[in-house]
């Protein structure tokens, strides 16, 4: 099997006949052997009844379904796990990655230069303002801390050989953030930018809080840094206290001691508290991903398949 392309599927069922069609016509012009793996994540709606229908009709389909909802990370994880290509490449149902690239993606990993084709968005059109903000200072700030380094505007989308495919696999961290991987495991990766794409039908499963909540998840999966912060903060609260101490002392000495100060006794509590507060936080989030990855539960659990020997748990 030369390509592999999977699809994580949420809710898709207006997107994936509109993908299907694009796929396959993309993979047949490029004449090489070809599978496409759809993983539905637990969806609602009726994207099951389609991937079984067009696994019917079309041997190169093969779908896991997942038993509930486990995330889109989960979804590339199986997706990983369970195909056989020697090139894969990850793409979203709804087209916002356009197929029409594969060839030009292939073009570029078989001169042998690169081991993996990596995307990124030019533009954010279409995207609200804040968004975009946010999303620039979260790029700006995750290079600074880690070891991933990840390009502003990176997609999911991407082409690699199997090497690398293997050494995903090889990761099996349960708190997953795809880019940060990617990025992670180094290789000679080409990025190629594309315009933005809307996407072709349904809605975005990513609302503004749960993008704000992928990117804390994002920091602390692959920086330490936020965790120096508490001594940082330690350092500077004593320096502060010292210096705080001495004008105590010496306006006790100069001018006796008269009770004042309630007011500003109240605020270092409170500010002294607040940040306490804050770094406990930061350690809890730490020894929250620390307990999940103990368990080692499985990253995902397949109820229903056409594929043959398919990793069901894993
Ligand atoms: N997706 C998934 N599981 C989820 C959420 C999303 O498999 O829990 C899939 C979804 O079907 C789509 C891709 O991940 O193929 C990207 O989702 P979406 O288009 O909503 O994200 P956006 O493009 O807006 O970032
Ligand atoms: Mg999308």
């Amino acid at each position: 099997m030369k390509l592999s392309l999977i699809v994580p599927c949420y809710n898709e069922q207006e997107a994936l006949p509109f993908f299907y069609e694009e796929a396959t016509k993309v993979l047949r012009e490029m004449d090489e052997t070809y599978e496409i793996l759809f993983i539905n994540d637990g969806s609602s709606d009726g994207t099951l009844d389609i991937l079984k229908s067009l696994a019917k009709k079309d041997e190169h389909i093969v779908y896991l379904s997942f038993s509930r909802n486990f995330g889109k990370e989960a979804a590339m994880y199986a997706g990983f796990c369970n195909v056989k290509g020697d090139y894969v490449a990850v793409l979203d149902a709804d087209m916002q990655d356009p197929p029409s690239l594969l060839p030009e993606m292939m073009t570029i990993l078989e001169s042998g230069e690169y081991d993996s084709v990596a995307t990124w968005r030019e533009n954010r059109k279409g995207e609200p303002k804040i968004r975009s903000w946010f999303a620039r200072k979260f790029y700006k700030l995750i290079n600074k801390i880690s070891d991933a380094d990840i390009v502003d505007g990176a997609r999911d989308f991407r082409l690699m050989k199997r090497d690398m495919v293997d050494t995903i696999v090889s990761m099996g961290e349960y708190n997953r953030f795809s880019k940060g991987i990617f990025g992670w495991i180094g290789f000679r990766t080409y990025w190629l930018s594309y315009e933005n794409v809307e996407r072709v039908a349904g809605n975005t499963k990513w609302s503004f809080w749960s993008l704000i909540k992928y990117a804390i998840d994002g920091i602390v999966n692959f920086s330490q840094t936020p965790l120096s912060v508490a001594s940082y903060f330690g350092l500077f609260m004593t320096m502060c206290s010292f210096l705080a101490l001495i004008f105590v002392v010496v306006r006790r000495l100069l001018y006796g001691d008269p009770v004042a100060g309630w007011a500003s006794m109240i605020c270092i509590i409170l500010f002294i508290g607040g940040i306490q507060l804050f770094c406990l936080g930061i350690m809890g989030q730490y020894i929250a991903k620390t307990y999940m990855e103990t368990k080692k539960r499985p990253h995902y659990v397949v109820s229903e398949t056409n594929g043959d020997d398919v990793k069901k748990i894993k």
